[in-house]
């Protein structure tokens, strides 16, 4: 089979290679992949990261039709679309039986610390892996850009009574934390440099320079209740300067950079809370089933697997208004 493949890191690396399909044990299923995105973790995954194994196929998130499933899989069968849970478990440890996959003692990154998506096939464990109808846009954006902003504004616990802010909220995560706020009912202020993200139905799109006096003057001085900031460094600041009293401050990224000053009196004296996230986990992942044919994708460029790495390159391009795809079968 083809896929994209790289030995040394950086994305001049990646090459599109003939490679061995991957063998189907018992419990495993094979997928012929149709659709992947990029996101940042498939950025660094070429860049930086640590990954296994090598020759190393980068991609944590796609979708794909069902080709061949092993004698204990029963749940689905050839022909079948499914979503795909990108992170492996053993669903035996303590935080499995908890319900909380994703800090599985045994657990792994697909597309990081297992081959991953950019390919014309993979093999997943039969659990990994859920029949959907939804559309293609959606099923291949469900793993990671929609599972971790949902899985926030959930650990947040937001609901009809907040306003929600969303630092970034063109960005992958952002799009669809958006529309998920104001799919739990909350008030949502979405801050971007980009006019198109006013389609995401936000109930306020706000630039930078004005966020902080704008989001004042809709609250009636009160500041946000919950604030989603997946950039990081950048904009930290900024994300305590809007949060209100008892406000939380949600965060599960750092592209604009990890290390922030951080003055204890801006959080006891408003009683804030910080919290961090991290992907999300299978229960997550079915409860957003249930509701992601109501959020839109806003794409920006969809690729033959054959331009993966352009696709790649183009990730970090300041033109970019939306996802990008990998289209492969
Ligand atoms: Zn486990």
């Amino acid at each position: 089979m083809k896929a994209l493949v790289f030995e040394k890191s950086g994305l001049e690396s990646l090459e599109l290679r003939e490679v061995p399909n991957p063998s189907v044990g018992d419990t495993d299923v094979r997928i012929a992949v149709k659709m992947a995105s990029v996101n940042p973790v498939d950025i660094m995954s070429v860049e930086s990261l640590k990954v296994y194994p090598i020759p190393h196929i980068p991609g944590s998130e796609f979708f794909g039709v069902v080709e061949e499933v092993g004698k204990k899989v029963s749940h689905v069968s050839p022909g079948d679309r499914v979503a795909v849970y990108t992170r492996l478990f053993d669903g035996t440890c303590r935080s499995c039986l908890r319900g909380d996959q994703t800090y599985c003692k045994a657990g792994k990154r697909i597309g990081v610390e297992s081959q991953g998506g950019y390919a014309e096939e993979i093999v997943v464990p039969g659990t990994n892996v859920v029949r959907s109808d939804l559309p293609d846009e959606i099923l291949a954006s469900l793993p990671i850009a929609m599972l971790t902003p949902y899985h926030a504004l959930k650990s947040a616990g937001v609901s009809s009574s907040d306003v929600v802010v969303v630092v970034g909220a063109s960005g992958n995560t952002g799009m669809f934390a958006v529309q998920l706020g104001k799919l739990l009912g909350a008030t949502v202020i979405a801050i971007s440099a980009k006019p198109w993200v006013k389609e995401l139905g936000a109930d306020y799109v706000l630039d930078y320079q004005e966020a902080e006096e704008a989001v004042r003057e809709i609250t009636f001085g009160d500041m946000a209740s919950v604030v989603v900031n997946s950039l990081g460094g950048k904009y930290w600041d900024l994300s305590l300067r809007l949060l209100g009293n008892h406000g939380r401050l949600v965060t599960f990224g750092s592209l604009t950079g990890g290390n922030v000053n951080l003055n204890i009196n801006d959080i006891y004296l408003k009683h804030a809370s910080i919290i961090g996230t991290n992907r999300g986990s299978m229960g997550d992942l079915m409860e957003l089933l249930k509701i992601a044919g109501k959020l839109q994708v806003r794409t920006w460029k969809v690729f033959p697997l054959e331009q993966g790495r352009f696709a790649m390159e183009q990730f970090k391009s300041s033109d970019r208004k939306g996802r990008i795809f990998i289209r492969i079968n």
